[in-house]
């Protein structure tokens, strides 16, 4: 079976469409507040989205294996073989078109590998469900991009997010924030690229079926097609890019410090009090030390100090968010040339194990700079997941979780 007529049905924004006229006609429900529990529209219409995820490449060769049967078809949708099997096999790509294994694909730029048996393919050693298109790029590399019902990527997306011991519904929160995030970006980027999504933090870490756990499933399985809408400034609800992070600290942020997201998208506008995500080891941590050097270095690295410069030596706070986030910084380098940065470009160019989070201070001490009173660990933007976990276990549902950090969002199931 092929996935692609899935596909038109993103394309063709019929889900945001849908969005709108499901809430117009059928969900009532009053602003969400914590103990209220919000319901979600009940429909079962629409077919469930194919997400592609990119797995690997540009590379000159992947390892593949199916452990079952499965077909091989050229770009034109014909069929080239079948088989009962394909022990491991290198795939790579030469003049004539690619090669798996023994077998040729000529005059195609991409063929698909589709198992009949769910999940019984794998890519360089690892298992993932649905099939995968195999292109041969233009200087003859390898892109492997895996065509996914979006229900079984999910299953491959929550147990890299969240500790096993997490509860239930803290897994279902989090399965509605990553669907949604998935389908916010395979709907806004859909035609720039051959994939929807990276398997990387990039968008959001997928690992296949080979890391899938029961509780995890059963989250995915619970919310089926669920995601989250925000009404914006045209009356329309939509989908948003729901992000969320590790420990928020104690307050959440608004996303437009740290992307660039419109203003109008309430959800997401940050200043949600979050009592519970002290039991994260992030909640506060210990005080870091920066060099000079390390920041001169990573800052080069990155482009953004010419090679000639010797070295930083100043770095300020010029402006704090509302709750006392670093929303700008600058960078003096040999006394004279400055630099701004956001707080947050910054943090990410330092690494998170310098920098947990901007929620903290930057001090001068002699030629290094001393990170201190720190609080949370990532952007603190939507959801804090420890703080989810916190509420989750002191008896909050998934969707009460939900609506407490991405106020005046509403959910709906879209398939
Ligand atoms: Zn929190």
């Amino acid at each position: 079976m092929k996935f692609d007529n899935y596909r038109l049905f993103l394309r063709s924004g019929v889900l945001i469409v849908a969005c709108a006229v499901l809430l117009a006609l059928v969900f009532l429900s009053p602003g969400c507040k914590l103990r209220r529990q919000p319901t979600i529209a009940p429909v079962e219409k629409l077919p469930q989205p194919i997400i592609r995820v990119k797995l690997a490449g540009p590379a000159d060769k992947i390892i593949i294996a199916v452990d079952g049967p499965f077909t091989v078809y050229n770009s034109d949708s014909r069929e080239i073989f079948t088989a009962r099997k394909l022990s491991l096999a290198y795939c790579y790509a030469d003049k004539a078109g690619i090669v798996i294994g023994d077998k040729r694909i000529g005059g195609s730029d991409f063929c698909d590998i589709v198992p009949q048996i769910n999940g019984t393919l794998s890519l360089n050693r690892r298992y993932y469900r649905g099939s995968l298109r195999i292109y041969r790029t233009s200087d003859a590399k390898i892109l492997a991009v895996n065509h996914v019902r979006i229900e079984d990527y999910l299953k491959g997306v929550l147990p890299g997010e969240l500790p096993r011991r997490f509860e239930l519904e803290t897994f279902k929160a989090q399965a509605i924030c990553a669907r949604t995030f998935a389908l916010y970006e395979k709907v806004t980027l859909r035609s720039s690229r051959r994939w929807d999504v990276f398997a990387t933090e990039a968008s959001q870490v997928y690992l296949g079926k080979s890391v899938e756990i029961s509780k995890a499933n059963r989250a995915v399985d619970a919310t089926r097609g669920i995601v989250l809408t925000a009404k914006r400034s045209n009356g329309r609800w939509q989908i948003f890019p729901t992000y969320y992070s590790s420990t928020c600290g104690g307050w959440t942020q608004s996303a437009s410090n740290i992307a660039n997201i419109s203003s109008d998208i309430k959800p997401l506008r940050g200043g949600v009090r979050c009592m519970t995500c002290k039991i994260s080891p992030y909640y506060r941590w210990s005080d870091r030390r920066i060099s000079a050097d390390e920041i001169t270095q990573a800052l080069k690295k990155h482009g953004l100090l010419p090679a000639d410069v010797r070295t930083v030596t100043d770095v300020r706070v010029i402006r704090r968010t509302r709750h006392g986030r670093i929303a700008m910084l600058e960078i003096v380098a040999d006394g004279e040339r400055r630099l701004k940065i956001s707080g947050e470009r910054f943090r990410l160019i330092i690494g998170s194990r310098k920098m947990p989070s901007t929620f903290c201070d930057i001090e001068k001490s002699g030629r290094e700079y001393m990170l201190t009173h720190g609080r949370g660990l990532g952007h603190g933007v939507g959801m804090c997941q420890y703080g989810a976990e916190g509420l989750a276990r002191e008896g909050y549902t998934a969707l009460e979780i939900l609506s407490h950090y991405y106020p005046g969002s509403k959910p709906v199931r879209v398939y």
